[in-house]
């Protein structure tokens, strides 16, 4: 029955997404009333049960004309040898622990990692790597605005590369160490040492690379990096806070190799995804919190995973410290200020314009003059439309600051960024940082 549910499966699913959640999947038992699978994480099982069971159960309908549940058995097939289909073998090999990876972050693993409608693609994406490095998906960019896990998704790679092969070498490294690392060594002399250590990588993750932006040297190395890895299809998996056609100051060949393979990014979390990740960090902590508290909690933080976990944390150490259980009106009062409030007063429209000016490469003037290049016009209908949103001000107010344009050039140019983030994600994104730069230039 598993077999041909599988074969009815791969005619509903694309091929893509049936091979990355089903591809280690196998028949494990059954009895009447169930049938189980093996699944090589409880990550997995938990996907294909959000994402399948229904389906899966409705094709056990369909073949056998009777009710039949979808169990789950997490047992990891060992990838050197795959496991054979009799249960002769009773002592299966248990990978060996290695010690921990000391670049790696222990608790940044897949399972650890919540998957949403907000992150599922660039989560898929790195789980393919992971089983498959070098030939999954390479090189892969994943990018979004800060807190929103692209690090965490990052190390989970290294940490699942680093447990399944052994023999493979896995170096992660943020893009400000590997600079840092690189001038070093130039004043050291052991350029050929820095050289050696990168070119001789089987995974190589760099974290934060619009920190490449104006370090032409860098740049230059890494472009040789690349390419030495890439020709030896070496896995490399690179993180960036905005896409890659965004960055200033990237050599034109550095930029195109970034482009290359797959670019994929994360999105701020639905509230459904935010209260399940609250659940996921409150499930690992000794401590019980309300459902109505988790719920608050989701419904209010709505910028990134970061800021979460910052609410929970400090709501957690203020229960701990005066000794009392967390309940709604504590988390009320004490999460008061994290909330970001849309209309926050001290936001001004120079502000605005600075960062947006500041994100473009262009000078504030060039907000405010009457150029009508394109370089010019895109960003300032992007301030027009923040300040629209973030600020009390009237379009004809938000008109003046912008060389005195009159309010329906504003209203023109807030609409066309709407309709160009309802179709466009990653402006969506881009805004959506902006706006976080926003409010913290005003702490
Ligand atoms: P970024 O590198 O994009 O700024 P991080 O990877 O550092 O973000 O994530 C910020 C925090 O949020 C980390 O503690 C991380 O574990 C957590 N986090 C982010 N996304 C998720 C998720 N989908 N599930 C669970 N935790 C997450
Ligand atoms: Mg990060």
């Amino acid at each position: 029955v598993w077999k041909e549910t599988l074969n009815l499966l791969r005619g509903v699913l694309s091929e893509q997404e049936f091979r990355l959640w089903f591809f280690e999947v196998d028949y494990y038992d059954g009895s009447e009333e169930t049938l189980r699978i093996r699944v090589p994480s409880s990550f997995v099982r938990d996907q294909i049960k959000q994402r399948y069971q229904r389906l899966i159960e409705d094709k056990f309908y369909e073949l056998l004309g009777r009710k039949l549940l979808l169990d789950f058995v997490v047992e990891k097939r060992s990838l050197a040898q795959e496991r054979p289909v009799s249960s002769s073998s009773p002592q299966r090999e248990i990978p060996k622990e290695r010690p921990p990876h000391p670049q790696l972050r222990r608790d940044y693993t897949f399972e650890n990692f919540v998957i949403g409608e907000n992150n599922a693609f660039a989560a898929n994406a790195a789980l393919a790597i992971a089983k498959n490095p070098g030939t999954a998906y390479n090189p892969c960019l994943i990018y979004g605005g800060v807190g929103l896990g692209k690090t965490h998704l990052l190390q989970s790679i290294g940490n699942s590369v680093y447990g399944e092969f052994q023999n493979l070498k896995v170096v992660y490294v943020t893009a400000e160490e590997f600079t840092n690392e690189f001038i070093a060594s130039i004043q050291n002399k052991e350029t050929h040492k820095f050289k050696t250590k990168y070119r001789n990588v089987d995974v190589l993750l760099i974290d934060d690379i619009h920190f490449f932006m104006n370090k032409t040297e860098t740049q230059e190395e890494l472009f040789h990096t690349f390419n030495a890895l890439y020709d030896a299809n070496k896995q490399m998996v690179f993180t960036c806070d905005r896409p890659v056609s965004e960055l200033k100051n990237i050599s034109h060949r550095l930029r195109s190799r970034f482009e290359r393979g797959l670019n994929v990014d994360l999105q701020p979390p639905s509230f459904e995804t935010r209260y399940a990740i609250l659940k996921k960090k409150i499930e690992q902590k000794p401590i019980h919190i309300p459902d109505e508290v988790i719920t608050f909690i989701a419904e209010h933080v709505t910028t990134n995973v970061r800021d979460l976990e910052a609410a929970l944390t400090k709501l957690i150490a203020y229960a701990e410290l005066v000794h009392r259980d967390i309940t709604i009106d504590i988390a009320k009062s004490q999460l008061k200020d994290m909330f970001t409030t849309t209309k926050q007063t001290n936001i001004t429209i120079d502000l605005i314009q600075k960062v947006v000016a500041d994100y473009f490469g262009i000078t504030q003037s060039d907000l405010r003059n009457k150029k009508r290049t394109r370089t010019v016009v895109f960003p300032r209908q992007i301030a027009m439309y923040i300040a629209r949103e973030l600020t009390e001000y009237s379009t004809t107010e938000i008109g003046e600051y912008f060389g005195g344009r009159d309010h329906t050039t504003v209203m023109y140019a807030i609409q066309k960024i709407e309709s160009k983030m309802r179709t466009d994600p990653t402006l969506d994104t881009i805004i959506a940082q902006l706006i976080r730069e926003v409010q913290e230039g005003t702490k």
